[in-house]
């Protein structure tokens, strides 16, 4: 997956009731996403900075629940 966006801010969400918690996405990228107390992923990088933004989509495909997604906080157009 290829993420058009160049001149708009970024969000990485995470679908906490379809995630399992097992930390493939904090692993891979924890510039990104670390790891609160129980296990689940909390999105560090906010919005994503466009040096990361290569990561984005192999990211969000690596999770096996698909608890992730890309979103355009400013998508007002
Ligand atoms: S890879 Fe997906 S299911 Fe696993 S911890 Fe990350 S968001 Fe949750």
């Amino acid at each position: 997956m290829t993420i058009h966006a160049q001149n708009r801010a970024l969000s990485l969400k995470v679908d906490r009731s379809a995630c399992a918690g097992h930390g493939l996405c904090y692993g891979a990228e924890p510039e990104i996403v670390d790891s609160d107390d129980q296990g689940y992923p909390v999105v560090v990088a906010e919005p994503i900075p466009e040096e990361l933004r290569d990561q984005l989509g192999a990211l969000v495909e690596m999770c096996p629940e698909r608890a992730l997604s890309v979103e355009l906080p400013n998508s007002e157009g």
